[in-house]
């Protein structure tokens, strides 16, 4: 080792750590300030305060021997340290103590802006929820809660009455139960019902969401035969009918939530199967996906099956998901005949398939919503966002094009563009939305080699980092999720985005 180093604890010696670099003839002596003095330094108390003693005692131990290091090298290079060797004052190293533990301190979940186009993103956790929903969640994280017991009798109760009311009346099921996810929601309904039995899927439906969540999977861990029927193009009801025996514990539909198969196809509908379900006395089982509880195309959107008419149709059953186009907390519910969801629900696997109180105080709020549909639009954030005007998004894009525009440099060429957002999530997968948003191109001449990896980089690395889509030589950002109290904190950290 060349460099000699006295004081090799940080927090020895009265006056702190010199360093002399040995290499350098006139001895250039830098210095760090003790330990001690950096701990009383009126600087460092808020991060004493805020982080407790231990944790900012170890970041300060790693930030000086970081420093002496970096000191070190340049001394002996025979340069002058960056920060000034010498001069590096208690303030300045608290600064830095501050940023670094405000850094380690920040949660791993953070907020990002969601200008994917894709409203119901999965990767991003999918629905956004109203602020009644928001409060209870709030109010049942501060409070126990009647989650199991009931408040008329004392008694013992059981988490799914919760919404049960609520949600026969919504679907007009017989019964419900509520489960983690809607994979759970297949998975529970399938090891309850056809567990060492077969049950029919068309082959035309045998979907992979994403994930790892695939029909014959889910099937297999359930101990359930898959019976496919059909082909992928065409499948009728007497492929059904003639599959169907006794051994048969279950007919499944499935809705193709991120696909279309067009041409010459032949899908037997809720409707067609569940006389044959009937005259078999074999359960009609339907896994909705995204599943609405209303017509979306009283909101100028396109339809989509709602829980209701699947059930009216003929189903004893079906599953689908809460934070899809129902608005609300991540969950599966299994909707449908009263025997049917008592079996279920005897399952010891719903023990281990079970919501949460916030789960379940965050779904009521939401579902109470629907019972006034014609003001959902305003009060249901999903349906808010989907049903938002293109206008409304062009004029944000040209309020927000300058400020971009600035912020990125004569390297990048910034419009605003028409373009179509997605619902997501499985549902509807090819009805696009006419929306409306900015494009980013590499402006002609551009100094920046992979311009757009690079804008991509520096958009992730804001304080509270952009999502966009990079298509076509071009980054979109679609302005459909991006609401007016989110917008001034978008246009708030453009700056942190100039070079
Ligand atoms: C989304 C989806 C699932 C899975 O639901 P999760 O809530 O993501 O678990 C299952 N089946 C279909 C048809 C879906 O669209």
């Amino acid at each position: 080792m060349s460099g000699a180093a006295t004081g090799a604890q940080p927090d020895a010696g009265a006056t702190g750590t010199s360093v002399a670099g040995a290499g350098n003839t006139r001895a250039r002596s830098v210095h760090l300030p003790a330990m001690h003095l950096i701990l009383s330094d009126p600087s460092c108390q808020p991060l004493l305060t805020g982080y407790g003693r231990e944790q900012t005692l170890a970041a300060a131990r790693a930030l000086l021997a970081e420093l002496r290091g970096d000191m070190l090298r340049v001394a002996n290079a025979g340069g002058s340290a960056p920060a000034a060797a010498g001069e590096i004052t208690i303030p300045a190293i608290t600064a830095l103590l501050a940023q670094r533990l405000a850094q380690a301190n920040q949660s791993p979940l953070r907020p990002v802006f969601n200008l994917s186009g894709t409203v119901l993103h999965t990767n991003l956790g999918r629905a956004l929820l109203p602020d009644c929903a928001v409060q209870a969640v709030a109010e049942a994280l501060r409070w126990p809660m009647n989650l199991e017991w009931d408040i008329d009798t004392g008694k013992r109760g059981d988490r799914d009455d919760l919404v049960e009311d609520l949600l026969r009346e919504l679907t007009g099921a017989e019964a419900v139960t509520i489960v983690n996810n809607n994979a759970a929601a297949v998975l529970l309904m399938l090891d309850t019902l056809a567990d060492g039995r077969e049950a029919i899927v068309s082959r035309g439906e045998l979907v992979e969401i994403g994930g790892t969540f695939r029909i014959p999977d889910i099937m297999q861990r359930a101990g359930a035969t898959l019976r496919e029927v059909g082909s992928t193009n065409r499948t009728h009801l007497h492929d059904y009918a003639n599959a169907a025996n006794t051994q048969t514990a279950l007919l499944l539909k499935v809705h193709c939530s991120n696909y279309a198969i067009t041409g010459f196809t032949k899908s037997v509908e809720v409707a067609e199967l569940a006389p044959l379900a009937r005259e078999r006395q074999i359960p009609l089982a339907v896994d909705l996906g995204s599943g609405t509880l209303v017509d979306l195309e009283q909101y100028g959107l396109p339809h989509e099956t709602t829980v209701r008419e699947t059930i009216a149709a003929g189903a004893d059953l079906v599953t689908f998901s809460g934070d899809k186009l129902l608005g609300g907390p991540q969950c599966g519910i299994i909707a449908g005949r009263a025997d049917l969801i008592a079996r279920i629900k005897r399952n010891p696997l719903k023990r281990a398939l079970r919501v949460g109180k916030l789960t379940l105080a965050a779904l009521a709020p939401v579902l109470a919503l629907y019972r006034a549909p014609d003001l959902l639009p305003e009060r249901l954030t999903t349906l808010r966002l989907l049903t938002r005007p293109a206008a409304d998004m062009r004029a944000q894009a040209q309020a927000i094009l300058p400020l971009l525009q600035r912020a990125l440099g004569a390297d990048y060429d910034v419009r605003d563009e028409a373009m179509t957002s997605q619902i997501g999530s499985g549902a509807l997968p090819v009805d696009l939305l006419p929306s409306h948003g900015l494009t980013v191109r590499a402006a002609a001449g551009s100094r920046v080699s992979d311009a757009l990896g690079v804008l991509e980089r520096r958009l992730r690395a804001l304080p509270i980092p952009v999502v966009g889509r990079v298509a076509q030589d071009a980054l979109w950002l679609d302005l459909r999720c991006l609401d007016a109290d989110h917008q001034q904190r978008f246009i708030a950290q453009l700056e942190a985005l100039a070079v």
